[in-house]
Parts: C-alpha cells; sequence; structure tokens
C-alpha cells in the first residue's frame, strides 16, 4: 500500500511536471519519496510491529480514499431556477465601450441611465483592451490578439445567408446526432441542443449596427458547443498570452458556428450563428440548458471536464431537433460556494465571497462587470485570473479525471480535493510566463 501511494504521488509529480505545475510537481516527489523513504526504513528495521502498523495505516487510508470517491450526496440539492426577463445588451461592458463622447448614442444612452456615467468614464481614463499604454502591452502579442479579432469582424456578414430552397426531410434524432458529431470533428469539445427561450435573447442588441434593434424570437432551437482554451496560454493571465488565447478561442468557436449554420441553411432551414461582436443571443444561459454545464461564481459557464477554460459557441434555427436535458449541476455549484478562489485571485475584487443570492428573482451569483472591466482596460488583456486559477479548470488527464469524479460523486471529498488543491497549487497560484517561443 505504501508503494501504492508513493507510486501514486511519483505519478502525479509527473503529470505536474507535462503540465508545466512547477509547484505541484515539488510538493507532489517530495510526498511520494518521503511516503517511500519511511515506509523503506520500517522495513530495514525487521520490526513486525512498525511493519503491521505501516500496513494498517496505508490500508485504512486506501479504504478511505476508495470511500470518498463513491456516490454521497448533501440532503437539499439545488434547484435550478430560469430567468424571467431578458438582458439588454446596452447595458453590457462591451456596448457601453463602444460609445464615443459627443455622439447621439453616448448622450441618449448616459441621459436615459444616468447611473453608468461615473464608473464609465472611470474605466474610459484608462488605456484601454490591446492598448500600447495598457501595462501588459506586448507589440507581437498584442497585434497577434487584434489580428484573430480582426478576422472574426470579417466573418460578420457570414453569420447568416440564403437557404437552400429545396428542403431536405430530416429526422430529428437523426439530424440532431449529426450536427453534435460534425460539431466534434470540427474542433468542439461538447455540443448540446435546447429550445430557444426568450430569456436567452438580448432584449435590445447594444453593438454596432444592432444598437438598439429589438429582438424577438425567430428560431425555436438553439445549438450551443465548447471549444478549449489552451492551459498554458490561460496560465499566463492577466499578461499577453490570455488576450491572445481568447482571441483565438472566439475566432475557432465562431468559424465552427457559421459552418454549422451554413450546413443547416444548406438543408434548408433558417440558421443563424452567434459569433464574438455579434451575438443576440446570451451564450452561457443557451449554454447551461443545452446541458453543457452550470454557471459558476465567476459567471463563466463551468463545463464538467474543462471548467471555465472554454469559449461557447452559437446556432439558433428551425430545422427540428431533439433537445438535451440540463444535468444534475449540483456539486458544481456546492463546490462553488464553499472554493472562493477565483474570489481571492480577482485583482479587482470583483467576484463575490458571499453565497449565491437572489438577482432579478433567480438564485446566482454576479459579478462587478464595472469592476472587471475597468481593469481590462488597465492591463490591456482580458485578464482571465479568474478562469486560471478555478480548481476545474485543470487539464483534462487521468489524475484531474480522478479528482473530478470524486468532486462530482461526493460531498465529503468536494471538501477535501479543495484543500488539497491548495497545497498542491496554491491558493493564490503565480500567473506564468508565455511560452517561450512567444515571448519576444
Ligand atoms: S474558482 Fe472556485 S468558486 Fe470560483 S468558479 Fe472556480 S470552483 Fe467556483
Ligand atoms: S477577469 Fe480578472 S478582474 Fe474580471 S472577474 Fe476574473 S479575475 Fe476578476
Amino acid at each position: 500500500m505504501a508503494v501504492l501511494s508513493s507510486g501514486f504521488f511519483i505519478w502525479a509529480a509527473y503529470v505536474s511536471k507535462n503540465e508545466n505545475e512547477a509547484f505541484a510537481f515539488r510538493k507532489f516527489l517530495n510526498l511520494g519519496i518521503l511516503i517511500f523513504s519511511i515506509s523503506f526504513l520500517f522495513i530495514l528495521t525487521h520490526n513486525a510491529l512498525l511493519i503491521s502498523i505501516i500496513v494498517i495505516i496505508f490500508g485504512v487510508a486506501g479504504l478511505v480514499g476508495i470511500f470518498f470517491l463513491l456516490p454521497l450526496e448533501k440532503k437539499g440539492g439545488f434547484v435550478p431556477q430560469r430567468p424571467t426577463g431578458q438582458i439588454d445588451e446596452r447595458k453590457t461592458m462591451f456596448s457601453r465601450r463602444e460609445l464615443l463622447p459627443g455622439t447621439t448614442e453616448y448622450e441618449n444612452f448616459y441621459t436615459s441611465k444616468p447611473q453608468f456615467k461615473k464608473t464609465d468614464d472611470n474605466f474610459r481614463a484608462f488605456p484601454g483592451l490591446l492598448n500600447s499604454r495598457s501595462s501588459q502591452f506586448n507589440a507581437f502579442n498584442f497585434a497577434s490578439a487584434d489580428a484573430s479579432f480582426e478576422t472574426i469582424e470579417a466573418l460578420y456578414d457570414k453569420v447568416d445567408g440564403s437557404l437552400n430552397p429545396e428542403k431536405v426531410e430530416v429526422d430529428a434524432v437523426q439530424i440532431s446526432k449529426y450536427i453534435k458529431a460534425w460539431a466534434r470533428k470540427l474542433g468542439a469539445l461538447d455540443c448540446g441542443i435546447t429550445h430557444l427561450k426568450d430569456y436567452h435573447l438580448y432584449s435590445y442588441g447594444g453593438r454596432r449596427e444592432r444598437r438598439d434593434k429589438k429582438y424577438s424570437r425567430e428560431h425555436e432551437f438553439a445549438i450551443a458547443f465548447t471549444v478549449e482554451m489552451d492551459k498554458q496560454m490561460v496560465d499566463t493571465a492577466p499578461k499577453a498570452g490570455i488576450v491572445m488565447e481568447s482571441g483565438q478561442q472566439y475566432l475557432e468557436s465562431g468559424k465552427i458556428s457559421i459552418q454549422l449554420a451554413a450546413f443547416i441553411r444548406n438543408l434548408g432551414y433558417q440558421a443563424r450563428a452567434h459569433i464574438d461582436g455579434n451575438y443576440e443571443v446570451v451564450c452561457p444561459l443557451v449554454a447551461r440548458d443545452a446541458g453543457l454545464g452550470e454557471i459558476g461564481r465567476m459567471g463563466l459557464l463551468m463545463t464538467p471536464k474543462h471548467g471555465p477554460r472554454v469559449r461557447i459557441g452559437v446556432v439558433t434555427a428551425n430545422i427540428p431537433l431533439s433537445i438535451d436535458q440540463p444535468g444534475d449541476n449540483f456539486p458544481v455549484i456546492d463546490f462553488c460556494t464553499i472554493c472562493k478562489k477565483c474570489a481571492d485571485s480577482c485583482p479587482s475584487n470583483a467576484i463575490s465571497f458571499e453565497d449565491m443570492e437572489e438577482i432579478d428573482g433567480v438564485l446566482r451569483w454576479q459579478i462587478n462587470q464595472e469592476a472587471c472591466f475597468t481593469l481590462w482596460c488597465k492591463l490591456g488583456t482580458d485578464c482571465g485570473r479568474c478562469m486560471s486559477v478555478c480548481p476545474y479548470s485543470h487539464e483534462n488527464n487521468a489524475l484531474h479525471s480522478i479528482v473530478r469524479t470524486g468532486i462530482n460523486n461526493n460531498f465529503v471529498f468536494r471538501r477535501i480535493a479543495l484543500k488539497m488543491d491548495d497545497v498542491f497549487y496554491g491558493r493564490k497560484p503565480l500567473s506564468k510566463e508565455i511560452p517561450e517561443q512567444l515571448n519576444i
């Protein structure tokens, strides 16, 4: 048992080395060597009593470990609540950022919503995203991120298009299976389908020519999928690596959305892709209802295998589809309730330390979007420290899958896993360097 335990920790050290987790590597390795050395010393003494003690200790520890992976849930659970109202995109920070002083839109907005004027004057005083005067400026990295966002913009007029007049008859189950398989082939991690609800749609558009456009539900279904953000790049947050990765994965998810929507229109059914800067829907709400995860403390979608380390793509459509049911997401909510690691690490104190509270009739967490965005304008990047430190963001490999199984199954294990994460990875892990070949 002792050999197994030390073997486990040395394997965990090996995995951590490959993950570029130097802090965890040292801790796992030291623990593995320590357990092995102590056991070896006991065996060298040839003392039957000492050997029996160590066998019993490790035997009990092993059984307890297995017990914590077994299903054991708190009573009560979590009853998911769905919003009744719609979000107005004009109130989001990206929409407010587009308002230029002196324009009619600017005057109209702050006349009707004066409560935003002070905070918005504040973020406008800082250089802004991808600005050369911001604190994380790196000419090559910022230009790379900008190139991704420019490519996304070039795709704006591809989100919708003409229909094939010859409609192909489809079976809802078959076509849903095909769409999911093709989305994965195109690079999606996971894909789900839900009925499009009013609360998935923004009430009014807030970006570019869609400002003040009132949205109404034109499609019956929404297809949501996720793409992975590279852990190495995310771990550079808040340095420029995070905004490079955000831009790249917005582009990847945008490309897949556009391809899926074009595919559906080629079959003769209406479909619209929703891509970065050109959304009519609130992606995390759609993805949650399509069974891809739950919305956690930091306000992002928490997926079962990659946590918040994803970007979401959405296609709304009128093709007959078979819908998915949201899973039991209580483990995520329970873990977020006790964890608070993102709140501890947030440089702008934008993330709440409190339990979920009722906001607009729904029990949830809400971040302070003004504080978060103002920091982005100082950094020049989209920060991402919360995503980087989240215990759910670890690589999706065998080591972390074992931990995720326990977290999902057992409420006692959740509490132990959180402590272990703090010990092995640090309560406030340091930001890593941008990969050498990109750090010029
Ligand atoms: S860091 Fe912890 S509290 Fe924050 S989203 Fe991740 S699991 Fe939830
Ligand atoms: S992105 Fe940064 S500032 Fe915004 S909530 Fe996350 S950690 Fe806080």
